[in-house]
């Protein structure tokens, strides 16, 4: 399990900084989208969490960084279902919680990533819950669960609650489900408002697009293809109401140099990077 370097690890810092730094949160619910991208925003975020760099975190070339990519970071914690189990048992909670009670070992926060949080069981979450009203300033708790109201209400009113792909979810049946998630994630973005709101858009974004990443050329031809079908659509209904359509413009440009990479065999990782760059910066300057 490897978080990924480059162009998503380097758009996320606009808003990990500021989320790790302790001002929005010091517990943090993950919920909604795919287990791939609740498991990309952990890793960025608890990259951050353990990042040396006093700015633009995570850095991805500290020390700290590189260790949390490999995935051998001494002071990034995981909680998971054990094999063989169907629950996390409440002693592997004491455990970890009781591990976080030691100072940090070499960064200047911890994180404790707890996987399927929604499998803790009540006496689990009321362990936790012990801990998340008295919190120790230096631990970053992220809960990643598919819906957040399988979790105690104590244990959600404690913690700040990132839902990826939450926008409104538009269009026919007809549409792939990860265009779903890319054009749902987009309209988010060009939806936000203020900084802090951008900054969780961008996030959703790149969640939705980093999925790209692992298909094969016909299929991102097909959702790319969905995408500029859908925008289209978008700009027709834009027309008659009077609204500005140049956001789904710059989205049907980019979806449509995605299909143009695709189909010259560029790998899905690059067509991915562009596709988020192409479509952060349709959002900026559109919305
Ligand atoms: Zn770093």
């Amino acid at each position: 399990m490897k978080a990924k370097g480059g162009a998503i690890s380097a758009a996320l810092a606009v808003r990990l900084d500021s989320a790790v730094s302790g001002r929005f949160f010091h517990a943090a619910i993950i919920s909604g989208g795919s287990e791939a991208q609740r498991e990309l925003v952990s890793e960025a975020l608890s990259a951050a969490a353990v990042c040396l760099a006093q700015s633009g975190r995570p850095c991805m070339s500290c020390a700290g960084c590189r260790k949390a990519e490999e995935g051998i970071h001494p002071d990034i914690l995981h909680l998971r279902v054990p094999d063989g189990k169907s629950t996390i048992p409440v002693n592997s909670v004491r455990d970890s919680l009781r591990e976080l009670a030691l100072k940090p070992g070499e960064a200047p926060r911890r994180a404790l990533v707890i996987h399927s949080a929604e499998l803790l069981g009540v006496p689990g979450q009321n362990v936790l819950l012990a801990t998340l009203e008295e919190p120790p300033g230096d631990v970053l708790f992220l809960l990643l669960a598919e819906n957040e109201r399988a979790l105690l209400e104590t244990v959600r009113s404690r913690c700040a609650i990132l839902r990826l792909g939450a926008a409104e979810q538009k269009g026919g049946d007809e549409l792939p489900n990860q265009a779903r998630e890319i054009l749902s994630a987009y309209r988010a973005l060009i939806n936000s408002r203020g900084t802090r709101g951008r900054a969780e858009g961008r996030c959703e974004l790149l969640a939705a697009v980093y999925r790209l990443n692992k298909l094969k050329g016909s299929q991102i031809i097909e959702i790319a293809s969905a995408l500029r079908r859908e925008c289209v659509r978008e700009m027709v209904e834009a027309e008659r109401l009077g609204r500005d359509a140049r956001a789904f413009a710059g989205m049907e440009r980019a979806a449509a140099e995605a299909i143009e990479l695709a189909g010259s065999n560029v790998n899905a990782g690059h067509i991915g990077g562009r596709l988020t760059a192409a479509l952060i910066e349709a959002a900026d300057r559109f919305s």
